[in-house]
């Protein structure tokens, strides 16, 4: 008798075969400071109206599937003037699938900086799109020349470039992105997951470049458990882009939930505020460590190069405290962690739990 193994071996595609899924690590119980979420949980006042509002959801019905009060919220909140095209995903993540199936066509490419965010070289495998990593130079800067040099070999119909870069932490040179946006033959998204932390962004500047497209996340935000990412474009892109998104990609309670959150702006910007203190204040205690290199860092993470990365990992693990080790990840990721800035109280448990390692 056939097995379900000789099926499935028989059937799905030998590239996906040989992949692991993406493996989500187990807090339960940790102090999470391994995935860039906001730490601060919502104020009590703002959960009651999250859930009156949840509690009036029509669930017996399709969300709307164009989502428009969600994106007049994120028009309103983040000054994205009515002119130009709005797309929505469930994350960012979507979005990244949806952009890419989009140019998906025989001979495409897709290319990024490497080490980069690991989705883009995920979602071009599994739409069978060839993908060209770029590496970034030494010290995470974007190489532009290579980049460029990359362009004219391989004439990419979609260029990722996260600004700034998951998960080095840095900002790119804003000349070497507009050189790329003008050398480019097809579209360039510029990925901004952590511009609120960043105090740069290409959305005001979607006006000069007609292969703009800018991505973003409210995940970072506070929002992670919500799903909500968004693009913005041309309205001829986001056109093409909607045929490609499932018509309820964006379910109801998000929707209704994140209606009311994108109107809390003093509060968004306040812990946005906060996470920048903390940051600096765990990036200059992380420096202070002997043989420790905390990479400067423009994100809601600090990218640290360490001694024994698992060694640390498993130390902090030890201690009730997760982060990202990315040792093995790339070549120039040798024995860095990832640590999301967390509460002071919760970076002080790293530090403290650091100090104890011999
Ligand atoms: N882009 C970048 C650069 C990221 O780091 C992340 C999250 N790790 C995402 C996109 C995806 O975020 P989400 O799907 O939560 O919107």
């Amino acid at each position: 008798m056939r097995t379900p193994s000789d099926f499935v071996a028989a059937t799905v595609r030998h590239e996906i075969r040989a992949l692991s899924a993406y493996a989500v690590a187990r807090a339960d119980g940790l102090i999470k400071l391994d995935a860039m979420e906001n730490p601060y949980p919502l104020p009590q006042a703002v959960r009651e109206r999250i859930a009156a509002a949840v509690a009036l959801v029509p669930i017996h019905r399709y969300p709307d599937g164009g989502a428009d009060a969600v994106k007049s919220a994120l028009r309103r909140a983040f000054g994205i003037p009515e002119a130009l095209g709005l797309i929505l995903g469930n994350g960012s993540d979507e979005l990244i699938q949806i952009l890419t199936v989009a140019v998906a066509k025989p001979g495409a490419v897709i290319l990024a900086p490497e080490p980069s965010f690991v989705m883009y070289r995920l979602n071009a495998l599994l739409a069978g799109v060839r993908f060209v990593g770029v590496p970034l130079a030494a010290n995470f800067a974007l190489d532009t020349g290579a980049v460029l040099a990359a362009i004219e070999r391989e004439r990419p119909a979609l260029i990722f470039l996260a600004y700034p870069n998951n998960p080095t932490g840095n900002l790119f040179a804003e000349a070497g992105i507009e050189a790329i946006l003008r050398a480019a033959p097809g579209m360039v998204v510029v990925d901004e997951a952590y511009h609120a932390f960043a105090g740069a962004s290409f959305l005001p500047r979607l006006a000069e470049f007609p292969n703009l497209v800018v991505l973003r996340t409210v995940s970072k935000i506070g929002m992670a458990g919500l799903r909500l990412g968004y693009a913005v474009a041309a309205a001829e892109w986001t056109t093409e882009l909607n045929k490609v998104r499932q018509p309820y990609n964006l379910n109801a309670l998000t929707q209704a939930a994140a209606s009311i959150l994108l109107a809390e702006d003093a509060l968004l910007a306040e812990q946005a505020a906060r996470i920048k203190a903390e940051r600096s204040r765990l990036h200059a205690a992380l420096c202070a460590l002997p043989d420790v290199v905390a990479f400067p860092t423009q994100t809601n993470f600090v990218l640290a190069r360490v001694p024994d990365a698992p060694r640390w990992f498993e130390h902090l693990r030890q201690n009730g405290i997760l982060v990202k080790n990315l040792h093995g990840w790339h070549p120039s990721l040798e024995h860095c962690l990832r640590i999301t800035v967390g509460t002071p109280a919760e970076n002080d448990a790293l530090l403290a739990a650091l100090q104890t390692l011999r």
